[in-house]
């Protein structure tokens, strides 16, 4: 079985159960779904793609989102979704980096020619139309073979070294993810729905998996994005909904439903799991939100290189009150889930003792293959098959996981994922820009934002417009520093290296 076969395996048990919504309008039922994965399948090797080969898609939230996934691994090639806030030139060196030769996009995030692909397909366009046009007779073009180990997903990480790492998932990474889902997150059967609000190229879209293999049904909000009062429209009509989020989004959604008078039994109706991840949530939002929209939520732990599977915080253990540890447990992550080990070490990577911080490592089915086409990377992430994830935490004695810190220098602002390195290197290009650094400051409403310290250069003209404009031209939007903070000089320790603690110190507020 690989993830194509699971698309086949549902249409032929249930072809006309609807499977696709846009809005809520039908799109597609199951058998149209696979007809369509044919056709595209069928057109990318007639257009001369081979087994193996990477596919872009850098697409906002779309229907076609789910096609287009299925019908390239149809044809056995492997998809790079890409993050559609990316800016052109950061997308191109993905391309590049991954030597896709064919690009799917939405027109909104991809107006122009991206360079370096051989063929732009705008998802919308009449050339899609015929690029998807369904094969009648799909039972008869089955999918290209693949073996578990084959690469099936190449999803782009930003790096501390300013450019991002191409995180290599298999057919068995993404198998075990989905089955995972059963086990430690929730059940799932045909009646259900999962809709898309966050972005279909992170967690989001990887969710799609567990769905297929249940025969539930796939919502893409019209608006393609987070829009609270859609999204519990579209769980009233066709509901109700599971969805994953991270905690910036789940807030909203909970400000939502407080607002509109909501009742946990109204939010039943229209949310069946809000699955949270991808950054802190504080203990004071999750205790509100299971108030106010009652015990629908779960959260998870993983990140890029071990998808969605770490650890999770069960929606037993969400809600067991009762227990004398509960709140400790609500401010962890949970227990390890099931087809992975988790440990907590030193830096030589022998087991600490409970309650003492050290990196987190994580071993099983669901760890990446290794960082594309970067065998230096891979060696330090991946050793003696455990992954070093980068993250600090405690376990305790029961198994449940506390996240301290990061040990890399990444803030994550509303989910996403931002390198101050590469901000920094960004803003240094800028004129008058003498030294610069990054830092994340405490958000209510982002869990983080990004900050900027300037040293400007002796009588040059810097100022907080000039260099938003700079980053404007060269970064994502959601990059760019919310602050800048001119200073003389930066705090430097004995090695010359910037005593970043001590900047963050500065913009905490005075206790
Ligand atoms: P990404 O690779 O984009 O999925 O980001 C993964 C990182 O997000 C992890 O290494 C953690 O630092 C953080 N993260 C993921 N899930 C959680 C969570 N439930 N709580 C706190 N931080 C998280």
């Amino acid at each position: 079985m690989h993830l194509a076969q699971l698309l086949v395996r549902q249409a032929r048990v249930a072809g006309d159960r609807p499977a696709i919504f846009h809005g809520p309008h039908p799109w597609a039922c199951h058998a149209e779904w696979a007809a369509r994965a044919a056709g595209l399948a069928h057109r990318l090797r007639q257009g001369g793609l081979q087994p193996g080969e990477r596919v872009l898609v850098f697409m906002r939230n779309h229907p076609r989102y789910l096609e287009v996934l299925w019908g390239a691994w149809w044809a056995g090639l492997a998809v790079v979704p890409v993050n559609a806030k990316l800016h052109p030139s950061e997308v191109e060196w993905i391309a590049d980096d991954a030597r896709t030769r064919w690009g799917f996009v939405t027109a909104d995030v991809a107006p122009t020619a991206l360079r370096g692909l051989e063929r732009q397909v705008d998802i919308e366009s009449p050339e899609a139309d015929d690029l998807l046009a369904p094969l009648d007779d799909w039972t008869a073009h089955p999918p290209v073979e693949r073996a578990p180990d084959d690469l099936a997903w190449l999803f782009y990480t930003s790096g501390t070294t300013g450019r991002p790492k191409g995180v290599m998932l298999t057919q068995r990474n993404l198998m075990t993810m989905g089955l995972t889902y059963f086990v430690d997150v929730d059940a799932v059967d045909a009646g259900d729905a999962i809709v898309y609000a966050a972005p279909m190229s992170h967690g989001c879209g990887l969710y799609a998996i567990p769905h297929v293999m249940a025969g539930a049904r796939h919502v893409v909000p019209a608006s393609g994005g987070v829009d609270p009062a859609e999204l519990f429209a579209l769980g009233r009509a066709l509901g109700p909904l599971s969805t994953f989020a991270a905690p910036t989004i789940v807030k909203r959604l909970v400000d939502h439903a407080q607002a509109a008078g909501l009742t946990p039994e109204d939010c039943a109706v229209a949310f069946k799991t809000i699955v949270y991840g991808g950054a802190p949530m504080y203990v004071a939002d999750i205790e509100h939100a299971l108030r106010i929209m009652g015990p629908r939520f779960v959260q998870i732990y993983g990140q890029g290189e071990t998808p969605m599977v770490a650890t999770a915080l069960s929606r037993r253990h969400l809600t067991d009150t009762a227990h004398p540890r509960y709140r400790e447990r609500l401010a962890s992550v949970g227990v390890a889930q099931t087809p992975v080990q988790v440990r907590v070490a030193d830096a030589q990577g022998r087991d600490l003792p409970w309650g003492e911080p050290g990196e987190v490592l994580v071993r099983g089915d669901t760890v990446m293959a290794g960082y594309w086409r970067n065998p230096a990377a891979t060696a330090a992430a991946l050793r003696d098959g455990w992954l070093w994830t980068g993250d600090i935490g405690a376990l305790d004695a029961d198994g449940f996981l506390t996240l301290k810190d990061r040990s890399k220098d990444l803030l994550i602002s509303g989910g996403s994922n931002i390198y101050p390195r590469e901000v920094e290197e960004v803003l240094l290009t800028a004129p008058g820009v003498a030294e610069v650094a990054v830092v994340g400051a405490p958000d209510p409403e982002w869990g983080e934002v990004v900050v900027a310290f300037v040293v400007p250069r002796p009588g040059a003209a810097v100022s907080a417009e000039t260099l938003d404009v700079h980053c404007l031209a060269h970064i994502a939007r959601f990059k760019r520093p919310k602050r800048y903070v001119f200073v003389e000089a930066l705090p430097n320790n004995h090695y010359g290296k910037v005593l970043k603690t001590e900047l963050r110190a500065r913009l905490r507020p005075p206790t």
